[in-house]
């Protein structure tokens, strides 16, 4: 199964990717993560990619592709995969579409749909493992001690890119940019929809039965 998510910040992308790929022992990748991999190891990349992130604009499409495009190749096997935050812009989607041209093409793109209000209390409340990456909120998802880890015991942090003014633009970002490909995978036969409200098991269990059947 080769799967996308696709929704706004905040929609919940990166923790039920994690949740549905752990179920079905699927590789994913978030393209947020990777850069904020690179960051740490303080790779060019990851210095290039900081100044966009911070901002809360999308790093450079030809940039962003080649990460992904070589995640896809070393990381994959030939099998499946989960892609979260990636595509994000037309030619994004675009280029995935030719790497999936030769093979049985994308199996689904799944819609996350959540309102306005509930994305702003769910990004202000947002942490992340300074280690491991792994996503927590203070109210709907909190650690079993404040402000560390419980995989790994690193400190957990705010993300620059969600404090107010970059959330703005990352939300101005996505309608512009992001939106329009809920169409592009319509128009392709392949986009199923899930609320995004429930809670976290809820969510997992929609997006299961929207690309399983189950
Ligand atoms: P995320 O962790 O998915 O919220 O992504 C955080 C930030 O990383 C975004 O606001 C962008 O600056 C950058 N980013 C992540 N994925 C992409 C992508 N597919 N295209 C361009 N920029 C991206």
């Amino acid at each position: 199964m080769k799967i996308i998510l696709l929704g706004p910040p905040g929609a919940g992308k990166g923790t039920q990717a994690a949740r549905v790929a752990a179920r079905k022992g699927l590789p994913k990748v978030s393209s947020g993560d990777l850069f904020r991999d690179h960051q740490i190891r303080d790779t060019g990349l990851g210095r290039m990619a900081r100044s966009y992130m911070e901002k809360g604009v999308l790093v450079p499409d030809e940039v962003t592709i080649n990460m992904v495009m070589d995640w896809i190749g070393h990381q994959t096997n030939g099998r499946g995969y989960l892609l979260d935050g990636f595509p994000r812009t037309l030619a994004q989607a675009q280029a995935l579409d030719g790497e999936l041209s030769e093979q049985s093409g994308l199996d689904k793109a799944v819609y996350i749909r959540v309102s306005q209000q509930v994305l702003v209390r769910r990004i202000g409340g947002r942490l992340f493992c300074q280690g491991c990456q792994a996503p927590y909120h203070k109210e709907f998802n909190p650690p079993r001690h404040k402000d560390s880890c419980d995989t790994c015991c690193s400190h957990l942090f705010q993300r620059e890119d969600d404090k107010p003014g970059a959330v703005e633009k990352r939300f101005e970002v996505y309608r512009e940019q992001t939106e329009p490909l809920i169409e592009h995978y319509r128009r392709a036969s392949v986009l199923a929809e899930v609320s995004g409200e429930g809670n976290i098991d809820e969510v997992t269990e929609a997006l299961l039965g929207a690309i399983w059947g189950k």
